[in-house]
Parts: C-alpha cells; structure tokens; sequence
C-alpha cells in the first residue's frame, strides 16, 4: 500500500534472473549474507514510515566498507537500483525501496568503535547504532550531543545520512555540527576518504544530509562532548500550543538557553496517557519540558530564574519536577510516537521547522487545518529549535480518511513555506515531501541539485527515487 505516494513509473533498468543475481552477490558478501526470503524482503520492504511499502529484489549486508562498495558497483553494472539502509528508522519513507531494487543494509557495518578520549573524538563504522556509540563514549564521562529520538535502532550512518536532529539539538546543533570525517563508497565501487579542515570540507558537508544520493557512507569519525554532570527540568503547563509557542520564544529572548525545549500538544498528551497512565493532565491544552544542564547548581538556579521568567507570560503554569516525576515526564516525551496509534490506527508526520518567532502562527494553523479537515493532528517536538511534528492521524484503510491525510500533509507543508520555515528540520525529505519540493525550492536550485547527483551517479543507481540532493 502507498497510501501518499504518486506513483512516477520508476523502473528497474535491466531484469536478471533471481538465482543469478543472488548468486552474484553472495560471491561478493557471502552467502549467508544476502536475502530473498519473503519475510526478509517483506521486512526490508519497509521503514518506520507507516503508509509506504516497497518490494526489493534482494536484501544484502556487507559486514565492510569493501564489499559495501563492491556490492554498490554490481548493482550500477547490473542498472539495478539500490536503496541505502541504515536501522530502517526513516520517518520521511527514504529507506523504502523500489520494487525490485537491491537493498545494501549496512547495519553489520558495525567494526570500529573506537573511543579516542584524548582527542574527544570517536570513529565508528556506518552501522554502529547512534546508541552504542553514546554507551562507549560514556565510559570516558563523553557523549555524542546529537540525541535523535530512536537512537537504539538507528545507526550513525543513517544519522549522518538524514542530517539527524534531536532534543538537544537546541544548545548542540545537528549531527552536521558533529562529524569531523566520513568514509564513502562511490557507486563505481572505490572507497574515499573526506574530512574537515582540508579542501574536501565542502564535500564532508555535501554528503550530510544527502540521503543516500551522492554515495554509501561506511564509516564516520564524531566529535564527543564532555557530559554535563548535573541536569534539572521544569514542566509547564499552558492554556494551548500557541502559549507554549509564545512562552518558548519568551524564554530565549531573555538569553536562557536550556539543554533542551520539548513540546506537546493535547492530542499527543491523550495518545501517551490512552498508551499508559504517566499522571499527565488531561485537561492541558500543552506541555512544555524543560532541561537546563551544567555543572554544580548552576542547571539548578537556571531553573530558578526561569520559572520566575515564565511567571509573566500568559497562560503558562510552570514548576519544577525532579525524581520520578522528571522521568514520567521526559518518558511521555519519548512514547509519543509509538503511542499515537491509541487515537487512529494510521499516521503520517512532518517535521517542519519554522524561525521561532513564527512557532504561535504555526501551531494556530495547524490547529486550523486539523479542524477544517476533520482529522486529529498530533503536535510535538523540539520547539525550542523551532522543529514541529505534526503526525496527521487517520484509518488507512479509510479512503476518505487517507485523502485528508494527504490534503493535511500538503496544507502543512505549504504552511510552513509561507511562514519562512523549511520541510525537514530533521527527518529528511524521503519521498514523503516530494510533491513539496518544487514549492520548497526554486528552479535554478534544485536544477543544481540535480546536476550535482549527476555528477556523482549518472545512473542514478543510488536511492533513485529521491532525485535532489542534500538541504
Ligand atoms: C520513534 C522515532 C523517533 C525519532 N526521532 C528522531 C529525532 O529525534 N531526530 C531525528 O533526526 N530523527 C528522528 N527519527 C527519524 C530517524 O530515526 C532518523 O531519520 C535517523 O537518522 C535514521 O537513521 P537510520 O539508521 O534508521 O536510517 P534509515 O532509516 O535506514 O535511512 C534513512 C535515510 O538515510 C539513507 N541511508 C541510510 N544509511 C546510509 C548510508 N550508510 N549511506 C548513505 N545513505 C544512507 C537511507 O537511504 C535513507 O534515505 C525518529 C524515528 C522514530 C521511529
């Protein structure tokens, strides 16, 4: 099923049989490392994007950069597609595959994690998962600042791939901000090297954020940060979305800069507690969860001097939690996504982001649109970064229902574009927004988009369907 896809008649360029072509392929990474049993393929036919659903011809998992490459080069000789998987965790559909294309899983590209505390840097193959590489660098009291919200299945490739974000993003930036080095195949099967501080900086920054178009990372070296020792929140409870907007902005104009803002609205407050009782007030009309982080009492007095701040900003119930009631809070934050499916069975999200002072707007449109279109809109997400997800919730097997869901998901794109916001704060673009992207982007640009993966694939052979390049 694509309940939002427009189907462009993308085809596989040349037909192999079955048999052969999993034989080619297994000389290359082992036999027991290529798949086309049904479940396998139905299980890679997919990511964490619900409504899109790809049927690949083989799943292949390169244990090395080498064979990653050289499976890479089969594939273009072939004029096979390939899709480029990481943990599967897109929220955007761009780790779905094309019918009959070759997925090359990189997950078992998981050799080195290797912690550098001197250096405070780390360098890891493409398929160490984002969390891993948080508990490695924990034993040297390190940690990776981007925080992206399912980081025990994702891995640092993907991460790298989408331009991952998080809740920390706020005082951290984006994994961009992050990676000092990368290791990429070409899809003519050689292996290069590009890091920052030398002339091929330009290429490091090209390849973040790029989803797979410009060629396969195989290995990342990261910076790691010090960890704050001390952390304490506040919870503020707020009349509406707009207030918590308002109350956001208010904030860091009067110079706080938390570790972290997170936002939620009503409906994801109902979908959490409908999950699991977690106390949340149901009768709020948002939450806001603040986090201040540093050493000593500093994080401590920076609470302090906030609650005082919010006391002046309408329809803001603020205090302090700590202890247990500080983890039901953050942990409501992060069952929000697996929980919406309590309010409607189908979802579908953007992740807008929008210049701070526009967020009151935002969130009043949105409300708007979910109103007109009679179909509950989930709000949250890094508000302090100024990153919104709205999860459009439906019954896909509803027709009617699937329809507003995609006019909703067009009327919030637009929203955003027209409130001088983007279509991915962090997600991707995927194929999820690209119907946008021509609203999003002017001609010349994405005419330079398109010469660029050219360049690098002039086949397109790599993750085909997303035919633009990088933000
Ligand atoms: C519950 C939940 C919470 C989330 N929270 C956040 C969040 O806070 N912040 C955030 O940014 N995202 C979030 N996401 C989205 C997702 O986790 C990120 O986009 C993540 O970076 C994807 O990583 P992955 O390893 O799963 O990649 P995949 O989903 O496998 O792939 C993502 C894209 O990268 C490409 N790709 C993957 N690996 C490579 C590679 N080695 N070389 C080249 N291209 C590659 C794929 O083709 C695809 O286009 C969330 C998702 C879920 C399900």
């Amino acid at each position: 099923m694509q309940a939002f896809e427009s189907p462009r008649g993308y085809q596989v360029v040349r037909q192999v049989s079955g048999s052969d072509l999993q034989a080619r392929f297994a000389e290359i990474v082992g036999p027991r490392q290529v798949r086309s049993d049904p479940s396998s393929l139905a299980a890679y036919g997919i990511d964490a994007t619900v409504g899109y659903r790809g049927y690949p011809a083989l799943a292949v998992f390169p244990t090395t950069a080498a064979a990653a490459a050289s499976a890479l080069a089969l594939a273009g000789s072939l004029g096979l597609a390939v899709t480029a998987r990481g943990g599967g965790t897109s929220l955007a559909a761009g780790a779905t595959p094309l019918d009959g294309s070759i997925v090359i899983c990189t997950e078992l590209i998981d050799q080195p994690l290797a912690v550098d505390p001197d250096a405070l840097s780390v360098r890891c193959g493409a398929g160490v998962k984002t969390a891993q590489i948080d508990a490695a660098a924990a034993e040297f009291d390190l940690f990776l600042a981007p925080d992206p919200g399912a980081r025990a299945i994702s891995v640092i490739g993907g991460n790298v791939a989408t331009n991952a974000g998080g809740a920390l993003g706020l005082a951290y930036g984006v994994i961009r901000h992050h990676v000092l080095g990368l290791e990429y195949a070409t899809v003519n099967g050689d292996i290069h090297r590009v890091r920052r501080g030398g002339a091929d900086e330009g290429m490091v920054d090209l390849l973040i954020g790029s989803e797979g178009t410009l060629g396969l990372i195989t290995a990342v070296d990261l910076a790691l940060l010090p960890a704050p020792p001390c952390r304490h929140s506040l919870v503020a409870r707020c009349v509406d979305a707009a207030a918590a907007a308002r109350a956001t902005i208010a904030l860091l104009e009067r110079g706080f800069l938390p570790a972290r803002i997170e936002f939620m609205d009503d409906v994801a407050v109902r979908a959490v507690q409908a999950a699991r009782d977690r106390g949340l007030d149901l009768s709020v009309g948002a939450y806001l969860l603040i986090e201040f982080v540093g050493r000593g009492s500093r994080p401590q007095r920076q609470v302090e001097a906030a609650l005082q701040a919010l006391q002046g900003t309408g329809g803001i119930d603020a205090e302090k939690v700590a202890g247990q009631r500080e983890r039901s809070y953050w942990e409501a934050r992060h069952a929000i996504t697996s929980s919406l499916a309590r309010v409607r069975p189908g979802k579908i999200g953007e992740d807008i982001c929008l210049p701070r002072t526009r967020l009151p707007d935002a969130v009043d449109r949105i409300k708007q649109i979910a109103a007109e279109l009679d179909l509950p809109i989930a709000l949250f997400g890094h508000i302090g970064d100024g990153t919104l997800h709205p999860n459009v919730l439906y019954d896909p097997l509803d027709e009617d229902q699937r329809a507003r869901a995609a006019a909703a998901l067009g009327r919030i794109a637009e929203t955003s574009i027209e409130l001088g916001g983007v279509l991915s704060g962090e997600h991707g673009l995927g194929r999820v927004k690209r119907d946008h992207l021509e609203a999003a982007f002017d001609a010349d640009t994405l005419a330079v988009f398109q010469r660029l993966r050219d360049a690098a694939d002039p086949g397109a052979v790599l993750n085909r369907p997303l035919q633009w390049v990088g933000r």
